[in-house]
């Protein structure tokens, strides 16, 4: 098993000087305050186990209180104009960008992926603003005559009103960025409840916004670890006009149902099951460096996670070979240490899932080609992992991962390729690496997934639409689509 790597001793000093500004209480309606009865819960570091700080347990009162924030600042600030909208997400960005090792040493903090991780996070996340600040002076509307002549028609677009938003713990910055981002820009105020493992990012960010000159009441900020209890009254309260969530596919649904009742708008960003597909005329250097990147960004703790490796039988003792070595030559550790590539699962009961998907592939009999366990304490560490030879019933074949172990398996011809990809109910990304045009296309239409990568091993870019289909989810994050999900759209018939 690797060794773990840790930080010099210094660090503790620098994690102070990061806490000793940074806001732990609620912030509603443009005030930072405690939550109701003073109530606290702790953040953990992930590396080591030990307490971060505590921030404010927002109670459902708390959460009640946000929403009449939100609600009350809507009107005013619909009527602000774009360019002032704009201006504010640039002048974010902007503050992002400086202040990116501050956000970045934060993010490790709480969440554990590698410094240079989380800086590559906070440049993805601010872009986010950069883009959304560029759109929000386009957003347009469409005149037309009727057909039968005499009636004009006008469609125009408004805010959609008072968001909820839900973050998860993987992305604190960018899962938060890229929902908060359009919502300014088209002029929506919000609730965001960031995870309750990562709170801190979120509360640093609520502070780049207020100094970036959000008025009051636009962003609210209700830390909890009462998750379900504080945001059901909200989903179902019909000042709320718009759910946007990013998680797991369990608790979307849960939110689906909730949010019937009042037939609220919804956006889903939901769990994946990505397969990463090796054709025998692919590049197979490039495939390699791919699959690294494709299951390894994040410690493996990625929707977009490759989550089953499908490569032609022909090539799959190489391909297999050459992922083993770039895995086991990998550097487990604490991420604020020097060099580490891969940080600590985020909680125990991470470390357990894992543990039993690779026992269960091991128990069908998977070969363990390197690493193949959890490492021992303190933190919740799991060496690099490929498994070959893993059979179709596998569980982890069917179900995230959420962690660095790459299972393997081979297929014989395209169509079966497809079929092995498509036969899940997830639909969020698909890789595909190989040097044939044609297949190309005829591949990526053939991929029931919201999101397809063409020899390359990442496909999120803020100008591009992310999101999925089945049972990922819903609605798109980013690209020109991105800020639709924030608009509803009015006709207005005219008689000449
Ligand atoms: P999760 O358990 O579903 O939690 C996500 C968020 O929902 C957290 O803020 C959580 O709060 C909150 N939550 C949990 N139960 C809730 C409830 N009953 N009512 C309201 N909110 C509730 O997921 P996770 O473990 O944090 O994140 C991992 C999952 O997110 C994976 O499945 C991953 O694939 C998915 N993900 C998807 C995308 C995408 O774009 N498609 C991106 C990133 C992650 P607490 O933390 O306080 O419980």
């Amino acid at each position: 098993m690797p060794a773990v790597v840790r930080p010099a001793l210094d660090a503790a000093d620098s994690t102070s000087r990061l806490l000793a500004t940074l806001p732990t209480g609620l912030h509603i309606g443009g005030e930072w305050g405690p939550a109701q009865g003073n109530a606290t819960f702790e953040v953990l570091n992930p590396a080591t186990g030990e307490i971060v700080t505590s921030v404010a347990d927002g109670s459902v009162d708390d959460g009640r209180r946000a929403l009449d924030a939100a609600v009350a600042a809507q009107p005013s600030w619909a009527a602000t104009d774009p360019r002032e909208r704009g201006e504010i997400l640039r002048t974010a960005f902007e503050a992002l960008t400086d202040r990116a090792d501050e956000f970045a040493a934060l993010m490790t903090l709480e969440m554990g992926k590698p410094l240079a991780e989380a800086r590559g996070e906070v440049t993805y996340g601010a872009e986010f603003f950069r883009w959304f600040s560029e759109e929000a002076v386009r957003i347009a509307g469409r005149y037309a005559v009727a057909p039968s002549g005499g009636t004009r028609l006008l469609t125009m677009k408004q805010p959609v009103g008072p968001t909820l938003m839900i973050t998860p713990w993987n992305f604190p910055l960018a899962m938060g960025t890229r929902k908060i981002g359009p919502a300014i820009a088209a002029g929506c105020t919000m609730v965001i409840k960031p995870a309750h493992e990562t709170p801190l990012t979120m509360l640093a960010l609520t502070q780049v916004l207020e100094e970036a000159g959000v008025p009051a009441g636009v962003v609210n900020v209700v830390t909890t670890a009462h998750a379900g209890a504080v945001m059901e009254p909200l989903i179902r309260d019909p000042r709320a006009r718009k759910l946007t969530f990013t998680g797991s596919t369990a608790v979307g649904r849960a939110l689906v149902e909730q949010s019937a009742e009042q037939l609220l708008r919804v956006s889903m960003e939901l769990g994946g099951n990505a397969p990463f597909i090796v054709f025998e005329d692919a590049d197979l250097e490039a495939a390699v460096d791919g699959a690294m990147l494709a299951k390894m960004r994040n410690i493996g703790e990625a929707c977009t996670a490759a989550n089953r490796m499908y490569v032609h039988e022909s090539i799959a003792d190489e391909f297999t070979e050459r992922l083993a070595q770039r895995m086991g030559a990998l550097t487990v550790g604490d991420g604020s240490a020097d060099g580490v590539d891969v940080g600590p699962l985020i909680t125990p009961a991470a470390i357990e899932k894992v543990t039993e998907l690779v026992s269960d592939a091991q128990s069908r009999g998977a070969r363990t080609v390197v690493g193949g366990a959890a490492i021992d304490g303190p933190g919740n560490f799991y060496a690099p992992t490929v498994l070959a030879d893993v059979p179709a019933d596998a569980r982890v074949l069917h179900e995230e991962i959420f962690g660095p172990v790459a299972p393997v398996a081979t297929f014989r011809d395209e169509a079966e390729a497809l079929a092995l990809a498509n036969g899940t109910e997830y639909g969020l990304v698909a890789y595909v690496f190989t040097r044939d045009a044609s297949r190309v296309i005829r591949v990526s239409e053939g991929l029931e997934f919201g999101m397809v990568g063409v020899n390359q091993g990442i496909v999120s870019n803020p100008a591009a639409p992310f999101g999925g289909v089945k049972q990922s989810g819903f609605g798109r994050e980013g690209g020109a689509e991105g800020i639709e999900e924030y608009l509803e759209t009015k006709y207005v018939g005219w008689a000449l």
